[in-house]
C-alpha cells in the first residue's frame, strides 16, 4: 500500500479547549488509486491531509496518535530532514486558490523552474525547456511564451493548470489536492478535474481528493471515504455510493448535488450545521440532524460497520438506510 492512515487523531489546543479535529481516522490509498474524502468544512477532511503532508505541525495542531505509513515507513518517525525531503519530492498538494499559493512575484516559469533547480541540480537553461515541457503537458496554450508571465496574468482555470504542474513536475508518488477546482465554475471545473485524473492515470500516482462535493468526484474516484466531525462515517467504492448510501449523512450530501433532472426544483440542504468541534456531541455526531435518529444514537457511538466488502458504514441503522432510499 502505497499510503495508509491508521487510527490518526488530531487536536487543536485553542483558548475555550481543546477541539477534536480528527478522531480515530483509518483509510489507504494504493498506487495509481484515487481516494475521494468528502464532508463540508471542519469534518477534517483537510486536517487529516495536512497530517499527511506534514505541514500540521505548528502549534496549536497536534497529532495525539495514529500511524501515517508512506511506502512502509510511519511519517510521523522520520527525523525531520527525511520527512522534508519526502513532502518535497515523494508527495504534492494542490490547494484550492492558485493566486495564494502561487509567488506573485516570480514568473509562472520561474517558479516551475525551482523545481528543477533546486530538487534536481539542473541548469536554468535546462529547467526553463522542461517548464515549457510541463506547461505544454498540462495544456497551457502558447507556453514558450507565457513561460515568462506572472500568476496574475492567468485565469483561474490556467492558474490551476499551473499548480498541477509544479505537483507533478518532480513526479510524486502521491498528490492531495484539497478542493483543486472549488474555486472555478462547472465547465472549467470539468476540465481541470479531467486532467488531474489523466496525469494521475499516466504517472500511476496516488490521488487524494478533498472535496465538499460530491458531484465532481463521481467520474475519477476509485473510492469514497465521508467525513463527519473527525471520523469516517462511510467508506464505499464509487459506483456504490452513488447508487445506495448506506449512511443518512452521505443520503443528505447526495441529495444536495444539483441535477439537470431536478432543474427548478428547490436544493436539498442537510438541517442545521455541523458541530462544534470543541463540543461533539455524544453517541452518534450526526445525530441532532439526523432524520433517522433514535434514542441508541444519542448514547451509543456508532462502529463503522461491514455493509460489504469494500464497504462501511458508521450507522446504527445502516440496513434501514439502504433499504429506505
Ligand atoms: Fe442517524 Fe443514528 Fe445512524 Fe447516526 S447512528 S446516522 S443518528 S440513524
Ligand atoms: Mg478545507
Amino acid at each position: 500500500m502505497l499510503l495508509e492512515v491508521r487510527d490518526l487523531h488530531v487536536e487543536f489546543h485553542t483558548r475555550e479547549g481543546v477541539a477534536k479535529a480528527v478522531n480515530g481516522v483509518n483509510y489507504s490509498v494504493a498506487e495509481g488509486e484515487t481516494l475521494a474524502v468528502l464532508g463540508e468544512s471542519g469534518s477534517g477532511k483537510s486536517v487529516t491531509a495536512q497530517a499527511v503532508m506534514g505541514i500540521l505541525d505548528m502549534p496549536p495542531g497536534k497529532i495525539s496518535g495514529g500511524e501515517i505509513l508512506f511506502k512502509d515507513r510511519d511519517l510521523l518517525k522520520l527525523k525531520p530532514e527525511e520527512r522534508r525531503r519526502v513532502r518535497g519530492q515523494e508527495m504534492a498538494m494542490i490547494f484550492q486558490d492558485a493566486l495564494s499559493s502561487l509567488n506573485p512575484v516570480m514568473t509562472v516559469g520561474e517558479q516551475l523552474g525551482e523545481m528543477f533547480t533546486v530538487h534536481r541540480g539542473m541548469s536554468r537553461k535546462d529547467a526553463r525547456t522542461r517548464s515549457v515541457e510541463l506547461m505544454d503537458r498540462v495544456r497551457i496554450p502558447a507556453a514558450k511564451e507565457r513561460v515568462g508571465n506572472y500568476p496574475h496574468q492567468f485565469s483561474g482555470g490556467m492558474r490551476q493548470r499551473i499548480m498541477i504542474a509544479m505537483a507533478m513536475a518532480l513526479e510524486p508518488s502521491l498528490i492531495i489536492a484539497d478542493e483543486p477546482t472549488t474555486a472555478l465554475d462547472v465547465t472549467v471545473q470539468a476540465q481541470v478535474m479531467d486532467l488531474l485524473a489523466e496525469l494521475q492515470r499516466e504517472l500511476n500516482m496516488g490521488l487524494i481528493l478533498i472535496t465538499h462535493d460530491l458531484g465532481v468526484v463521481a467520474d475519477v474516484a476509485d473510492k469514497i471515504a465521508v467525513m463527519y466531525a473527525g471520523r469516517i462515517v462511510e467508506t464505499s467504492p464509487v459506483h456504490d455510493i452513488y447508487q445506495a448510501p448506506a449512511h443518512p449523512y452521505t443520503k443528505g450530501l447526495l441529495r444536495s448535488i444539483p441535477r439537470l433532472d431536478r432543474k427548478g426544483r428547490e436544493l436539498y440542504a442537510i438541517r442545521g450545521l455541523p458541530p462544534n468541534l470543541l463540543h461533539i456531541p455524544p453517541g452518534c455526531a450526526f445525530h441532532p440532524r439526523c432524520p433517522m435518529a433514535q434514542d441508541v444514537c444519542r448514547t451509543d457511538v456508532p462502529p463503522l460497520y461491514r455493509v460489504s466488502d469494500g464497504r462501511r458504514s458508521a450507522c446504527h441503522f445502516w440496513k434501514e438506510t439502504l433499504d429506505a432510499r
